[in-house]
């Protein structure tokens, strides 16, 4: 479909598809490429050290500008919106970006959800005001129970207790479905499978355990510090039996589990053995106002110059619709195929500048 003659106000979800026929459902927007924590899988701290270099203001982009993005997005089929980072709350005036996303959504006459994936270690003073901003709910990474076990995985000195006080106040604030999501390596915090599990049954909080990823080029991702998603789930169903659940819609990332005792659902993201890729409706705009495709690519379309240089809603819509419209990705599904040297040169994006 030539989208250049099109009429942004009459471009339709189902119109629009990619490559492999995929819609265009999810955008993820990181609003920052700075972090508090230095978790090993994504910005270890002997590569993002103390003399890491941080992307400059002036070339983060302004709320405006991501409001003024999203709403072309909403008109393109987005359904939901995720604020990612870095750390989101690390952003000043995230609460203002979050109202004017709202009032977006509001003035497009679609219902968007607005999340936010956060680590939780600034959570229990803000959850409040992101309730009161417009924020729907929230998914909190920690990675272990023990402070020893999430420090390791974290880089950092926090307190498991930090987190949870964080996911208490969401709960209160009424962000939820609350949702917490443990990265698991082996060798790392796979003990902690069952303790995890056991501290959020009976919760409400949906538990998801994310196969490690070789995302970026920092994380020295190796296949043998992958612990499987079905190794985890039947690490769980020995204590407590497990029963599978449908999606909730087509495209979901996590496969839904739920306790045979009716204790709850836990999730598991199996990018690594069990790839998703058919049906991923994501796009992630970074916080530099590059669009990408994939969690896994090396390249992405620059916005941000075009919407300095002062173009208009067609040009935007228009590039924006040519970049999904060519979309093929689907890396994880070709991980396997994809060995030798040439695999391990692709410079691929790093997570913690794309989020999640
Ligand atoms: S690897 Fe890329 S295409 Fe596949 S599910 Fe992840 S983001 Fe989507």
């Amino acid at each position: 479909m030539d989208y250049r003659a099109l009429d942004v106000e009459r471009v339709h979800a189902d119109t629009l598809l990619d490559g492999l026929r995929r819609p265009l459902h999810d955008l993820r927007i990181s609003v920052t490429d700075r972090c508090n924590l230095r978790c090993t899988y994504c910005m270890p701290r002997e590569i993002f050290d103390e003399n890491h270099a941080y992307l400059p203001r002036s070339e983060l982009l302004t709320f405006e500008e991501i409001e003024r993005l999203a709403g072309l997005f909403i008109r393109l089929g987005v359904r939901k919106i995720r604020l990612t980072g870095g750390e989101p709350l690390l952003r000043h005036g995230i609460e203002q970006l979050i109202e004017k996303l709202a009032r977006r959504q509001t003035a497009e006459g679609v219902p968007v959800e607005i999340a936010l994936t956060t680590n939780g270690v600034l959570l229990a003073r803000k959850a409040q005001s992101l309730k009161d901003a417009g924020l729907s709910r929230v998914t909190v990474s920690l990675d272990g129970l023990s402070n020893a076990t999430f420090q390791r995985m974290s880089g950092s000195e926090v307190a498991v207790a930090t987190v949870l006080e964080g996911i208490a106040a969401a709960r209160t604030a009424g962000l939820g479905p609350v949702k917490v999501n443990m990265v698991v390596k082996r060798g790392a915090n796979e003990h902690e499978i069952l303790p995890m599990a056991e501290h959020f049954r009976h919760s409400g909080i949906v538990l998801r355990f994310i196969e490690f990823m070789d995302v970026g080029t920092s994380n020295g991702w190796r296949m043998d510090d992958v612990v499987p998603a079905r190794e985890i789930l039947d690490r769980i169903a020995v204590c407590h039996p497990l029963e599978q659940l449908d999606p909730h819609y087509s495209g979901e990332v996590a496969e839904r589990w739920r306790y045979a005792d009716g204790a709850g659902e836990v999730g598991v993201i199996a990018s690594v053995t069990h790839a998703f890729c058919n049906e991923c409706s994501r796009v992630r705009l970074a916080t530099d106002g590059r669009l990408y495709t994939c969690l896994f690519a090396s390249e992405g379309l620059d916005l941000r110059a075009p919407l300095r240089q002062g173009e208009g809603d067609r040009v935007l819509t228009n590039l924006i619709a040519d970049c999904w419209g060519r979309r093929s990705d689907q890396y994880s599904q070709l991980r396997h195929a994809a060995t030798g040297e040439a695999a391990s040169q692709v410079k691929k994006v790093e997570m913690s500048y794309i989020g999640g």
